[in-house]
Parts: C-alpha cells; sequence; structure tokens
C-alpha cells in the first residue's frame, strides 16, 4: 500500500459501545498514529464467540463500535477500519499457527484460567476459549506489523503472540519480524480507573465487563448521571473533610480531562473543594471533550459505516494474502 511502517491493532464487538478507557488507552494511539504508518484497525468479531455464545447481535455490534472508530477521529481513508470475520486469512493464520503454540502456555493464560475455575461443567470450557490467544497472534502477525497500540491489560497477551512468531519462525523460517507494543506511559491513560472499586475498596479498570464505564456515544445526560454516582475518597464526607485523589476515580479522571486538575487536587486534598464540584467540573470537562465524536457519530449511518468497512477489509486482505502466501511455502504447502 505504501512505504509506510505497519500499525495493526482491534478492539472486540462484546457489546456495542466503546468506553473512554478504550479511547485513552488504545483509540487515542490509533489516531494519533494514522498520519505517519499504515495502520489497519480491526473489529475482531469472532473474538467474541470466544467466551460469549450467549445470544447476542455480534453484527449490529460490529457496525456500532466502526462507528464509534470513525466518530473518534479515524480517518477510513487514511487507515484500513475492517471487520476480522471479512478477512478470512485470520481463520487461516489461527489453524495454522494453533500447529505451533504450545498447549502449557496456553493453559497457563491467567483470563483462561479464571474462567476455567469458574466454569461449572467441562463442557463451558471451549476449544476456542483455550486458542483465543492463537487467534490474537494471527490477527497481529497477518499484517506483519512494526508496532501494536493497546492499553496495559494486553502487554501479556502481545507477549504470548511473540512467542508464538518465535516458535513458527525457529521452525519453518523467518516470515515474521518481531513486533513491539505501544502503550500509552502515563498510567492514567495506560490504565484508566472506572468509576467503581473492588471488593477491597480498590479502584479498579474500567470496563465493559463491569459496566463501571463512561461511553463516547451515551448522551450528556448520561455521563452526568454515571459521575453523580462515581466512587471518591470514602472519608471526605464534608467538603472540609480532606480528599486523597490518588484513591477518587472522579478525581483520576479529572488528571485526564480537566486541564488545570493538578490545582483541582491541591484544593482537594486541603478540604478547599467538595466531591460534588469534582463530579460537576468532570461533567463538564468529559461532556466537552466528547461532544465532537457525539455529533460526528450521530450522522454515522449503518449504510455508510459497511461501506467503510467494505473498503477497509480489500486493503487488509491485499496485505493479508501476501502474508498468507509466504506462510505457506515457508510450511511447504506451496
Ligand atoms: P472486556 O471487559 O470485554 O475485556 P474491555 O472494556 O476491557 O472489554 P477491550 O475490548 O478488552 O475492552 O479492550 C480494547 C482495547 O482497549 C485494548 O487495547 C485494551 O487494552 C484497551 N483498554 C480497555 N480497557 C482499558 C482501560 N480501562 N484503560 C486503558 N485501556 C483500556
Ligand atoms: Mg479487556
Amino acid at each position: 500500500m505504501t512505504g509506510k511502517k505497519r500499525i495493526l491493532s482491534g478492539m472486540r464487538s462484546t457489546n456495542d459501545r466503546l468506553h473512554i478507557g478504550n479511547l485513552e488507552g488504545a483509540l487515542r494511539n490509533w489516531i494519533e498514529l494514522q498520519d505517519e504508518y499504515e495502520m489497519y484497525c480491526m473489529v475482531a468479531d469472532w473474538h467474541v464467540l470466544t467466551d460469549h455464545t450467549e445470544h447476542m447481535d455480534i453484527a449490529h455490534n460490529s457496525r456500532e463500535i466502526a462507528k464509534d472508530f470513525v466518530a473518534a477521529g479515524l480517518d477510513p481513508s487514511k487507515c484500513a477500519v475492517f471487520r476480522q470475520s471479512d478477512v478470512k486469512e485470520h481463520a487461516e493464520l489461527h489453524l495454522l499457527l494453533s500447529m505451533v503454540a504450545g498447549l502449557g502456555k496456553l493453559e497457563r493464560v491467567p483470563t483462561y484460567k479464571e474462567k476455567r475455575d469458574e466454569a461449572r461443567s467441562e463442557g463451558q470450557v471451549s476449544y476456542g476459549l483455550l486458542g483465543y490467544p492463537v487467534l490474537q497472534a494471527a490477527d497481529i502477525l497477518l499484517y506483519k506489523p512494526y508496532g501494536v497500540p493497546v492499553g496495559k491489560d494486553q502487554a501479556a497477551h502481545l507477549e504470548l503472540s511473540r512467542e508464538i512468531a518465535r516458535s513458527f519462525n525457529a521452525k519453518f523460517g523467518d516470515v515474521f519480524p518481531e513486533f513491539v507494543d505501544i502503550i500509552p506511559e502515563d498510567e492514567s491513560r495506560s490504565k484508566v480507573p472506572g468509576l467503581d472499586v473492588d471488593a477491597e475498596g480498590r479502584l479498579r479498570k474500567m470496563s465493559k465487563s463491569y459496566d463501571n464505564c463512561i461511553y463516547l456515544s451515551e448522551t450528556a445526560d448520561e455521563t452526568a448521571q454515571r459521575i453523580k454516582g462515581a466512587f471518591t475518597t470514602p472519608t471526605k464526607i464534608r467538603k472540609t473533610d480532606p480528599g486523597i485523589p490518588e484513591g477518587c476515580s472522579v478525581c483520576q479522571l479529572l488528571r485526564l480531562y480537566a486541564p488545570e486538575w493538578e490545582s483541582l487536587w491541591e484544593q482537594d486534598r486541603r478540604g478547599e473543594r467538595g466531591c460534588m464540584q469534582n463530579k460537576q467540573a468532570l461533567t463538564e470537562a468529559l461532556n466537552e471533550a466528547l461532544r465532537p465524536m457525539r455529533e460526528r457519530r450521530a450522522g454515522i449511518s449503518d449504510a455508510d459505516i459497511e461501506s467503510v468497512l467494505e473498503k477497509g477489509a480489500a486493503r487488509a486482505r491485499e496485505t493479508a494474502a501476501q502474508t498468507m502466501d509466504q506462510v505457506r511455502r515457508a510450511m511447504r504447502l506451496l
């Protein structure tokens, strides 16, 4: 396509909207990199099935996630926005990589172990779930990228993809170059906290599975409502009580969206500001930051996004086909 270095990343369409953790941890980097790199931005729909086989409209979700990508600032004329299942090479490479991916390593993946331990019967744990990291390795390696921009929670999975690539190269020759992780350096972006706390009272990552999110496409009123219920310093009952911004989800998010966050944190610490004031400031700053995306998103129809995805898949297929040719030759299938 171009002489530029390549970047690939993706998000699963397990629901129909992205949250500000996805935006700050990954999508923001994609948008910044799209001019400099040849970018592939994937909606990973097959990945949804690895742990969600209950009724879910994956096709609808995928379109909505792609709308969020474009509304947030990905420009389909610069980068390939595509759906995983439109590029069948992902399935072929998954199959071939499964011949070199070590079973022991896959069985030790924490997310797999957790789900296996939670399962009440053997039938609840699928072969597809165990193979999730192999599919992810295929998604990445198919594009032989220079780098993969993701949030910090993905670092271990990317390491596994690199190991699978090394095993392949050792057996069949150097097809896959090493890629780098592109993770925001600042922890407030690489791991955006959600609006609630875990059982021990600690902030935990914003995640659609916990529904502790601010969603890009929700209304300004919905955002205000969610922030009203957000976790703040539990010992700060009155405005004059000292706050602990490090452990307060509202203060953490203010750091991302309010340019004057440092002075707000100081006032919070000194008991010069109350939690309600912080919530008000966050609501205003966030709704202002998300407004242009929300407006753009309202103008994108299903037909518009299908056409973006079709064009994106055509570009992705071109690159994927070249890699598969090399893979088939290396494995002596051709
Ligand atoms: P799920 O609960 O289904 O795992 P999720 O909310 O964690 O969903 P993913 O689709 O797994 O979202 O992640 C998509 C991308 O967003 C990945 O690159 C991931 O690292 C990043 N990401 C997810 N949550 C956060 C977060 N709280 N902070 C920073 N980055 C995040
Ligand atoms: Mg996740």
